[in-house]
């Protein structure tokens, strides 16, 4: 059976990731239904805003039957506020907002400013340079024993010292989970990294970053 990768297509950057598994020869599943969820083999969590995410997740009857999935260990990939949909714990957010709080750590929401302070940076990822983009993104401020995280905000002069330092890209089990949004550079390297962890083989590994 060949692998179904879905995008929960609700709101936010769905186009921008569809185009990067697209250019990895994968055409995903868009997640907007019950019925979408049947026989997927991952899911990407894109960005977007977090708090209407919730709320149509909740109102479309996805909310449970997809953390049940994610929990019983579906491979997903939550960037910005896909990462804040998956993380146990939320700073600065609505109180009835609610997600699957399946990762282990805390974040706190738009933790690097406003949308006028989005920056960009080149990211250590694991021993690889990844063009980073920020966009009223969230920061790792806590993470439990069994997160590893994967890449932080460099201690670079020309970033704001208060951003230096930040965990951005982390890691448990099944989850996967960036503050910053890969889909929107020319890079394919997380996405790639992402369907390995799933195990599913892409079409090329030699498409440039
Ligand atoms: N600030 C948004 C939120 O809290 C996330 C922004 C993004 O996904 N680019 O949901």
């Amino acid at each position: 059976m060949s692998s179904r990768v879905g995008i929960l297509a609700l709101q936010g950057g769905v186009a921008e990731h569809q185009r990067s598994l697209n250019s990895l020869g994968v055409e995903p599943v868009l997640v907007r239904r019950r019925e979408h969820l049947e026989d997927l083999s991952a899911l990407i969590l894109p960005g977007g805003e977090s708090t209407t995410i919730c709320k149509l997740l909740d109102l479309g009857g996805l909310l449970v039957p997809l953390g049940n999935l994610i929990r019983s260990g579906l491979p997903t990939y939550g960037t910005c506020a896909g990462m804040i949909l998956l993380a146990k714990d939320v700073l600065n957010t609505r109180p009835d907002a609610r997600g699957f709080a399946t990762l282990d750590i805390t974040v706190q929401r738009n933790a690097f400013g406003r949308q006028a302070d989005s920056f960009e940076c080149v990211l250590d990822f694991e021993g690889e340079s990844l063009p980073a983009v920020f966009i009223r993104a969230p920061r790792v401020v806590s993470c439990g024993d069994n997160v590893r995280v994967l890449a932080q905000v460099p201690e670079d002069e020309k970033i704001p010292p208060s951003h230096r330092g930040a965990m951005v890209a982390v890691e448990q089990d099944n989850l996967l989970a960036t503050s910053f949004h890969p889909e929107v550079t020319a890079s394919t390297y997380i996405h790639r990294y992402f369907l390995k962890k799933a195990g599913i083989s892409v079409a090329s590994e030699v498409i440039a970053h």
